[in-house]
Parts: structure tokens; C-alpha cells; sequence
């Protein structure tokens, strides 16, 4: 008889929008089917959870679409040991992620109750090394750093300078640059306090706003 094809949601969203796609890192894919994305997006729209798109958390904010999580997790590439800064929680599924590969996670939110939400879901995940805090994250949280690796899950006009100053020699920062409804999914490396760009593809993200982003 044959084998019918998997029902799963998570691994038909990881087979068809993340392999389908050329995400290869298999660190990468295992933490992504580590993490129940349905959890991270609200009840009235958790049949959605897979879907190929980003989707509305309130507040006007957005759980980014899969594959976009996919490609700066994979884009950071992370070590077991890293501690690495998140701007934007949102929903805090990207920081779940993140936290199955690396020793501690640091993620900061604007928004008070998408991050008392996110710590909800933390706990409910039993996921205890990701750290949250309530701030304006374009200046980073600058008590926690340097960090091995950041990443900006919203849209900043360019790469926020104390982001760069608590960057380690030798890290990685993932940021969407370019205007407030375009974008270019950026990765730089910092080697001897200069930043080496590579632009990874066209994207759309919510604004990053405060001080080195955009006003409301
Ligand atoms: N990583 C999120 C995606 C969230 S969308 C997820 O996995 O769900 C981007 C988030 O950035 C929004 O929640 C928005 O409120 C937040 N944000 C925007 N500007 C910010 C700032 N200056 N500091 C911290 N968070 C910010």
C-alpha cells in the first residue's frame, strides 16, 4: 500500500514554503518544527497559522510570514552558544525559534501587551531562555550586550548605529532596510568595526519605529 502524504501542518509548511524554497540549514528546519506556530497567532485566526503569509497580531502589527523567519534564522547562522538580540517580538514565535538554537535569546517589544502575550506563550512552551523587555529596541538593549547575533524583525530606514556598537567582532546583524513600504532583506558581518552587506531579498516589513527608526 502506499504511504499517503503527511497531514501535518507544521511539516507540510516546512516541505512546501521553506525546503520548496531552498532553506537548507537543517538546524534551521528542526526549530522551526520544534515550535508550534499555531500558538503564536490569535484564536480567531489560528486555522491560518500555516498559511503562506504573514498574518495580524493586533496592534497593527504582524507573525511574519514562515519562509521570512526561515530565511534571517538561517541567514544568521547561529551557534549553540550565541545570546542573540531580537528587535521586534511581536508574537514572539521568531524569538521560539531562535531559542532552540542558541544559549539566550534577548528580545525587545514596543508594544506592552503583544509582549506580556509573547511571555504567556513562553511559558506555556516551557521555553525559558529568551528574556523580554519593554522598549523602544532601535537604540538595543545595552546592558545585555555585546551579542553574537541581531536581528530586526521591522522595517528600519538603515542599520541602527548602537545595533552595530553592541554587535561582536565577527557577528552578524539581519535587518530589512530601505523605505517605510519597501525593503531589502539585508545581512552584514562585522569585521574590524566595518560592516560587509549582503542583500538577501525584497521584503516588506511593519516600521520599526523610535529613535534610530521611523516616527509613529
Ligand atoms: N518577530 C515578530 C514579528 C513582529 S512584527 C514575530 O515573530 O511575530 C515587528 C514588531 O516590531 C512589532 O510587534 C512592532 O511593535 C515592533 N517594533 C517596532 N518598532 C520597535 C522598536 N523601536 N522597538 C521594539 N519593537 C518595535
Amino acid at each position: 500500500m502506499a504511504t499517503s502524504a503527511t497531514t501535518d501542518p507544521t511539516r507540510l509548511m516546512i516541505d512546501e514554503q521553506l525546503v520548496g524554497r531552498g532553506i537548507r540549514d537543517q538546524r534551521v528546519l528542526d526549530a522551526i518544527a520544534a515550535v508550534p506556530r499555531n500558538a503564536f497567532v490569535p484564536a480567531e485566526i489560528r486555522s491560518r497559522a500555516f498559511d503562506d503569509c504573514a498574518l495580524p497580531i493586533g496592534y497593527g502589527q504582524t507573525i511574519s510570514q514562515p519562509y521570512m523567519v526561515a530565511l534571517m534564522t538561517e541567514a544568521l547562522n547561529t551557534k549553540a552558544t550565541d545570546r542573540v538580540l531580537e528587535i521586534g517580538t511581536g508574537s514572539g514565535y521568531q524569538a521560539a525559534v531562535l531559542s532552540k538554537l542558541v544559549a539566550e535569546v534577548f528580545t525587545v517589544e514596543r508594544v506592552k501587551p503583544l509582549l506580556d502575550g509573547a511571555f504567556e506563550t513562553f511559558g506555556k512552551l516551557n521555553l525559558k531562555n529568551i528574556h523580554l523587555k519593554h522598549a523602544d529596541g532601535s537604540i538595543g538593549w545595552g546592558d545585555q550586550g555585546p551579542f553574537d547575533r541581531i536581528v530586526v524583525t521591522a522595517a528600519a530606514p538603515d542599520v541602527p548605529a548602537m545595533l552595530v556598537d553592541q554587535l561582536k567582532e565577527g557577528g552578524i546583524i539581519v535587518v530589512p532596510t530601505g523605505t517605510r513600504d519597501r525593503q531589502q532583506l539585508m545581512k552584514f558581518t562585522k569585521q574590524k568595526g566595518v560592516l560587509t552587506p549582503t542583500a538577501l531579498c525584497d521584503c516588506r516589513f511593519v516600521p520599526l519605529l523610535g529613535e534610530a527608526g521611523w516616527t509613529a
